[in-house]
């Protein structure tokens, strides 16, 4: 399949990586937002939250124990956000499920 974070996944395509287990890979985003940004990627291809079923429930639930554990690593003491971007309103521009982690500013709310 022709996927960039499935490829970067199985290190087809190199990656600024600060994670991996059995079920994920986390990395440095390429245009970071943040002084810190970080992606964390499932192993597996599934394209957006939108498509998400009870049989992923281990593997979200492992992403969210891990966000607090990678953000101590990296140093982020005073707060962080977390991402996820789903479909084209969403401001998905790469159709494989990730979650960013950004840190070591302070955020703007709303959005935009
Ligand atoms: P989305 O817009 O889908 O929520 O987020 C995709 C993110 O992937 C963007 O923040 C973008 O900078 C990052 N990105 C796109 N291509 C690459 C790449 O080749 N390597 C890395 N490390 N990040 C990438
Ligand atoms: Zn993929």
């Amino acid at each position: 399949m022709d996927c960039l974070f499935c490829k970067i996944a199985e290190k087809e395509i190199p990656s600024d990586l600060i994670h991996e287990d059995e079920f994920v890979v986390a990395f440095k985003d390429i245009n970071p937002q943040a002084p810190v940004h970080f992606l964390i990627v499932p192993k597996i291809h599934i394209k957006s939250l939108d498509q998400i079923s009870k049989e992923d429930n281990a593997l979200i639930s492992h992403i969210f124990n891990l966000i607090p554990k990678l953000a101590n690593e990296l140093g982020i003491e005073n707060g962080y956000r977390v991402v996820n971007n789903c479909g084209p309103d969403g401001g998905q521009t790469v159709d494989h499920i990730h979650f960013h982690v950004l840190g070591k500013r302070e955020m703007l709310w709303p959005p935009g």
